[in-house]
């Protein structure tokens, strides 16, 4: 059994991009715990902070569990504004810290090195997430760490997921897992119903006619998302040569690329 940590900015980051990868994790047997940073208290047209902390947070374990994540560890900084309340040194001190303490096999984040992430927040988790998991070995990176007590802990496998992905190296059949997955993503109800409203803002203001999405309550989500997630799978299955039906993809270094030295020797898969 191996230990999965991930790191996100907000309840769904994950769930999107690897939702099926880390569903199937879980049902093979590995403990996966996620770090998510932020209190997801912007992501609504009709809730306020107060009533969206509330309801997010319920949402992100509910998800969680249907994942079959083992923990969830929310961080509660503000959200959109991680990058501005959080110093750099501070979060990545931090993710360091549970990284030393839940001494994962695997770290999956956002990709500090994918073009175009507009958010901060993800940009932010990206950049402390990759740093902690490269560096929680040495011992002069925040040794306080260590005279509390922690060791110093070596992350055998960084996996990076994006929105605009480059280098891609490791795909993941999800084929049983898509089920799973939109389910995830469906029991982010407030999230859901914010991403149809933004895409009727985007209908309204460019004045162009799409009569099912203009007429579309945005609770009634379901039937979008997941025509969404199946297209996004498939899509990402034709690029990856698996001969699934969806499909999930990473850049992935796995110890540090020491298999160029290791002739004719494979590390197995653990997915
Ligand atoms: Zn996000």
């Amino acid at each position: 059994m191996k230990q999965v940590l991930v790191f996100e900015a907000h309840g769904d980051d994950m769930e999107f991009f690897a939702g099926g990868t880390i569903a199937k994790f879980a049902a093979l047997g590995h403990a996966v715990t996620v770090v998510c940073a932020t209190d997801n208290d912007k992501g609504s047209f009709e809730l306020s902070a107060e009533q969206l902390r509330a309801v997010r947070d319920r949402e992100l374990n509910d998800a969680a569990a249907i994942l079959g994540i083992t923990r969830v560890i929310p961080l509660g900084y503000s959200d959109g504004d991680l990058a501005y309340d959080a110093p750099p040194r501070e979060l990545r001190g931090q993710f360091m810290r549970i990284i030393r303490e839940l001494t994962p096999d695997i770290v999956i984040t956002w990709d500090p090195h994918a073009p175009y992430e507009g958010h901060p927040d993800h940009r932010a988790v990206a950049t402390a997430a990759s740093e902690a998991a490269a560096f929680s070995h040495f011992q002069n990176f925040y040794p306080e760490h260590l005279a509390q007590g922690l060791q110093t802990h070596y992350v055998s496998e960084h996996w990076f997921f994006a929105k605009s992905p480059r280098d891609q190296n490791k795909f993941v059949d999800i084929d049983d897992f898509i089920d799973v997955k939109i389910g995830a993503l469906h029991a982010h109800k407030a999230q859901m119903v914010l991403t149809v409203r933004d895409m009727q803002f985007g209908l309204e203001a460019s004045g162009l006619s799409v009569p099912w999405l203009a007429s579309l309550d945005p609770h009634d989500y379901h039937a979008v998302i997941d025509k969404q997630m199946r297209a996004a799978g498939s899509a990402v299955s034709k690029r990856s040569g698996l001969s699934c039906q969806y499909a999930e993809g990473f850049r992935r270094s796995r110890y540090n690329g020491i298999e160029s030295l290791a002739k004719d020797q494979l590390i197995p898969e653990d997915v």
